[in-house]
């Protein structure tokens, strides 16, 4: 970056420092994204005068209020729930929700901004919004998490609909959470509509939503690899993570031929020298989905897995081609970088939001590795739930196949829309690509809307 776009980065980021201060992650979500659209405008007069940044990184609206439920022994909980409503320029606010103990509004931020772009990567008419709660799903019986989503959507209701703002799971929320919370939305509006996605085959959701986060992201990694003549067959992959994301590009990495070597969760990480196959995947996603249990639970079911607690799986004891972080932010650092570096690296994309530091991005960068932010190689599970909000207005269900077609074609044209604007010789910059593709559409939507 030039000496004159460094100052006026600078000069950018202390306005925003000074109102959003405390919020580390949503600054570094947004330091990310200015570096490449600073210099972006500076080229577009069209984009000029207008203060479109200075717009984009103030949500529309943030949402924030209280959660009160009653425990299985009759004692009264609260938390805090949230949505923010970043930017509905080109479609109805669309973004998960994640219930966790770390969440709060700078995590929200951050992911709510990240959403508006990776929603108009999508190509669907979808903006970008983000929610959630500081409730731990963990340990709590059925009950617990069912009082929890209906008080939780008992407030939330009043903000959201299928043309306003219609959330999806995160971490913490998958189909279990979605099922309350759409029961609830019904017995409150008595109205059966698109509300939510993720939703049950039986009720409105849509095949492959599952799958397509984590089926996205390696049909993301494969146009990647085309651009080199390559591809995942025979490459060794580490995964983080063990949750849908997780799971389903691991699925969908073995379809493809590679061979993944680990997986992990908040307590540590599991290695498996002679990779992942559809036995050991069935296992994780018993374990995960239906026991809630920990992934240590693999080393004790099988010889040849071995777990190594409060480590993270870039530490895995063998050669690494392929780096897919999919569990959650910034778990992956600088110094993890140079070690995956001194692995055999060849290839990076993140499954989950901003789990790359700036650091390790950095690293990447300078080594010339191919580096895919979650914003374009995680975006399948947005663009199939745009694509269940199309079928719940249609009325009518796709095919998996169809589906998963269509999906395949969003990756495809996302990958496309990444090398329009980041390809630099043989390089491709995915960070500045992604970047920059998914302002043009909603600042020119913007634009044509006025200040609003
Ligand atoms: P899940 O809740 O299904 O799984 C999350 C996984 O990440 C678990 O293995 C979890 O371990 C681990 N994890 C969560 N928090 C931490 C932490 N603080 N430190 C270490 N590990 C952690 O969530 P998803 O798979 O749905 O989401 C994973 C990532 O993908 C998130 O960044 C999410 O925002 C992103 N994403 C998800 C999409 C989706 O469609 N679901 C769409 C696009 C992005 P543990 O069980 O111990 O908590």
């Amino acid at each position: 970056m030039s000496e004159k776009y460094t100052a006026q980065l600078s000069e950018f980021m202390e306005n925003v420092k000074a109102k959003n201060g405390h919020e580390s992650e949503f600054l570094q979500a947004v330091e990310e994204v200015a570096e490449a659209i600073i210099p972006f405008i500076d080229e577009n007069p069209k984009y000029q005068g207008s203060k479109l940044l200075e717009r984009m990184v103030e949500p529309e609206r943030v949402i924030m209020f209280r959660v009160p439920w009653l425990d299985d022994q009759g004692n009264t909980q609260v938390n805090r729930g949230y949505r923010v409503e970043f930017n509905s320029a080109i479609g109805p606010y669309k973004g998960g929700l994640r219930f966790h103990p770390s969440v709060n509004l700078s995590i929200l931020k951050f992911l709510g901004f990240e959403q508006v772009f990776k929603n108009s990567l999508t190509t669907l008419p979808m903006g970008g919004g983000k929610g959630g709660s500081d409730f731990n799903p963990k340990g709590k019986s059925d009950n617990e998490v069912m009082k929890f989503c209906q008080s939780f959507m008992t407030e939330l209701q009043r903000h959201i609909g299928p043309d306003t703002d219609v959330p999806a799971g995160d971490i913490g929320v998958g189909g279990r959470e979605i099922g309350y919370m759409f029961g609830q939305y019904k017995r409150l509006r008595n109205e059966f509509t698109g509300v939510l996605t993720g939703k049950g085959i039986t009720w409105g959701g849509s095949l492959i939503r599952p799958e397509a986060t984590g089926y996205g992201t390696v049909y993301f990694a494969e146009e990647m690899f085309k651009t080199k003549n390559d591809s995942m067959r025979g490459k060794t992959v580490a995964v983080s993570g063990s949750g849908n994301v997780a799971q389903f590009a691991i699925e969908k990495i073995l379809q493809l031929g590679g061979k993944v070597v680990t997986a992990s969760d908040s307590s540590g990480y599991v290695y498996v020298p002679g990779g992942i196959h559809s036995d050991k995947l069935d296992f994780i996603k018993e374990l995960k989905n239906v026991k809630r249990g920990r992934i240590s639970e693999m080393a004790d079911k099988y010889d040849d897995v071995e777990f190594f607690a409060d480590e993270r799986a870039w530490n895995a004891p063998c050669d690494i081609h392929v780096a897919l972080p999919c569990a959650t932010q910034n778990e992956l650092n600088g110094e993890d970088a140079e070690k995956l570096l001194g692995k055999g690296l060849i290839l990076v994309a993140e499954g989950a939001n901003m789990p790359s530091t700036p650091e390790a991005i950095e690293v990447f960068h300078n080594a010339k590795i191919p580096f895919a932010p979650g914003k374009a190689s995680n975006a399948g599970g947005v663009a199939t739930s745009g694509l269940e909000m199309s079928q719940n207005s249609l009325r009518l269900s796709w095919t998996r196949e169809e589906v998963d077609e269509k999906l395949h074609n969003i990756m495809k044209s996302i990958h496309e829309a990444c090398e329009t604007y980041g390809r630099d010789g043989d390089h491709i910059d995915y960070v500045k690509g992604a970047n920059v593709a998914g302002f043009v559409k909603v600042a020119d939507a913007m634009l044509d809307q006025g200040l609003v």
